[in-house]
């Protein structure tokens, strides 16, 4: 047996050098070779009590499938985390691991932690490298269920019916199917392709895809049923976004986060002569401090912006965004404006000339500085506007992205589905919603979370549809 590798630190993530990758999509991260992953592998202690395993949502083997990498036995590791997860590959890429599966992980007490994520990515990448083998679409067991929404919540579940011998139709709104994994998440930090291939997987065992098809306008979820449909399991995210209220939020130039990923992701935005045009290049202010603050103005840099601000009201430490992704930021250039609240966009107007095709375009964004006061109910310490601050950012194009909701459209057109304040699908512990037959989960029950939470509420759902459709 190899000896362990008592490493206080991990092996590096390679990744593409942050003068040139600020200018292309392709992948910052590279990959593990197989050498490092074994190295990576040998830093593990195959705990028995496996903290790691209680960090993960969706309860992945972690040491299980770690000691195959030892081995040498990629496939058989790849066997063991796709038990658990059905979009390794993804999850590998973009799970917050540092605060989930990492953050439990012993060796991270005297150093850091065993890398867990880039493990599961390196082996979900082997096995779509050099496994050939085809899946095996099941014999149907006669029972149709429709699926709203085709993000990792709706993957997820319809796989899971699918592999049981339900005959699975996804409807999905856009033209292509992934949800945020295409949509939002932008190339350079999770290839289309790997999405692609996960979708293709799902067809292969029977499942059926309907894009263009926006459910509660094209279908409502009543005609779901009279379709023939037993159960329906909502997975339509959390797609509406919040503005500020603030004054020129309607000028041109200013977007929403969603807007702008998904112009640029989804409707190839960056092309010359696009059907769908966006800003680029000027200076552009991205205001918020998540991830997808982070991936906005990551894309702004690429498609050519010759200055990035993110600006936050509170400071580096709330900043919610995974620190591997605010590293890179940092690295490619990006400038973040800390504790600082925009208070209002301006734009240009000629008085002389109202035909001046410059009117209406944002010339600015003034700001408010800041200073972290008490604490909220959160815990977080509330900023508070210093007075007199006030300064003026010199931007051509603001992407807001101060966070989404649940689109009211399928609660408005269904009767008797309940949501809660915030415009999240009440469900119960199955995912059941307070319609008979309907179950939802991911981000149209929690509002904006994350790739793995979405997972786990369809895995859950399709267990319960499952019992639903077999008493
Ligand atoms: P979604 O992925 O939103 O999919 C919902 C699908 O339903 C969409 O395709 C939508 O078009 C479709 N739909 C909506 N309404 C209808 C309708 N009426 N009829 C038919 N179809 C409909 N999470 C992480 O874990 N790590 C990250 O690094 C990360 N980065 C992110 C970056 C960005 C830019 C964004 C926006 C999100 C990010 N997230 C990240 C969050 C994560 O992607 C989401 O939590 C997750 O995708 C939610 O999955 P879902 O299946 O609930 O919904
Ligand atoms: Fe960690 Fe996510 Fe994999 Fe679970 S699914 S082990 S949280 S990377
Ligand atoms: Fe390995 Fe860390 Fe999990 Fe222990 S806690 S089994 S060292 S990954």
């Amino acid at each position: 047996m190899a000896k362990t590798n008592m490493s206080p630190q991990r092996n590096v993530m390679p990744t593409q050098d942050p003068k040139v990758r600020g200018r292309n999509f392709d992948e910052v991260a590279l990959g593990y070779s197989e050498e490092v992953a074994v190295d990576e592998a040998l830093r593990c202690l195959n705990c028995k009590n496996m903290p790691c395993v209680d960090g993960c949502p969706v309860k992945v083997h972690i040491p299980e499938f770690i000691a195959k990498i030892r081995e040498g036995d990629f496939e058989g590791a790849y066997q063991i985390i796709s038990k658990s997860s059905s979009l390794p590959a993804v999850c590998g890429r973009v799970c917050p691991q540092e605060t989930q599966c990492e953050a439990r992980c012993v060796r991270g007490v005297k150093g850091e932690s065993v890398g867990i994520g880039r493990l599961e990515r390196f082996v979900a990448d082997w096995h779509n490298t050099f496994c050939t083998q085809e899946p095996v679409r099941p014999a149907s067991n006669g029972h149709k269920v429709a699926v709203v929404g085709s993000g990792p919540s709706g993957l997820t579940c319809a796989g899971d019916l699918a592999k049981k011998g339900y005959e699975v139709t996804v409807y999905e709104a856009l033209h292509t199917a992934g949800g945020v994994l295409v949509y939002g998440i932008p190339e350079f930090r999770l290839p289309k392709a790997i999405v692609a291939k996960e979708v293709d997987t799902l067809t292969k065992l029977g499942v059926a895809i309907e894009t263009n098809v926006v459910i509660g306008k094209t279908l409502t979820i009543d005609e779901l049923f009279d379709m023939g449909h037993e159960a329906v399991f909502i997975g339509s995210g959390a797609g509406l976004p919040n503005f500020m209220g603030i004054p020129g939020e309607a000028l041109s130039g200013v977007y929403s986060a969603n807007e702008f990923l998904t112009r640029s992701n989804l409707m190839k935005a960056y092309l010359d002569n696009p059907d769908t045009p966006i800003m680029k290049g000027g200076k552009v202010a991205v205001v918020g401090g998540g991830n997808v603050a982070m991936d906005a103005a990551r894309t702004a840099l690429r498609l050519g912006a010759e200055k990035v601000y993110i600006v936050y009201r509170r400071s580096m430490e709330e900043l919610p965004a995974r620190r591997e992704e605010v590293e890179h930021a940092e690295e490619e250039g990006i400038e973040f404006r800390l504790l600082c609240n925009p208070t209002e966009i301006t734009g240009y107007h000629n008085p002389e000339d109202p035909r001046d095709p410059k009117n209406g375009f944002v010339t600015g964004m003034k700001c408010v500085r800041m200073e972290l006061g008490e604490p909220d109910e959160r815990g977080r310490r509330r900023p508070v506007e210093i007075p007199g601050s006030e300064f003026t950012l010199d931007v051509d194009t603001v992407i807001m992205s101060i966070g989404t909701s649940p689109n009211p459209l399928i609660k408005s057109t269904t009767a008797g589905l309940e949501v809660n304040r915030k415009g999240g699908i009440v469900v119960n512990e199955d995912g059941l919603t307070t319609k008979n037959a309907v179950y939802a989960g991911g981000d149209a029950v929690t509002g904006a979370a994350t790739v793995i939470s979405a997972m786990g509420a369809g895995k859950t759902a399709a267990r319960a549809i499952h019992e639903y459709l077999s008493k």
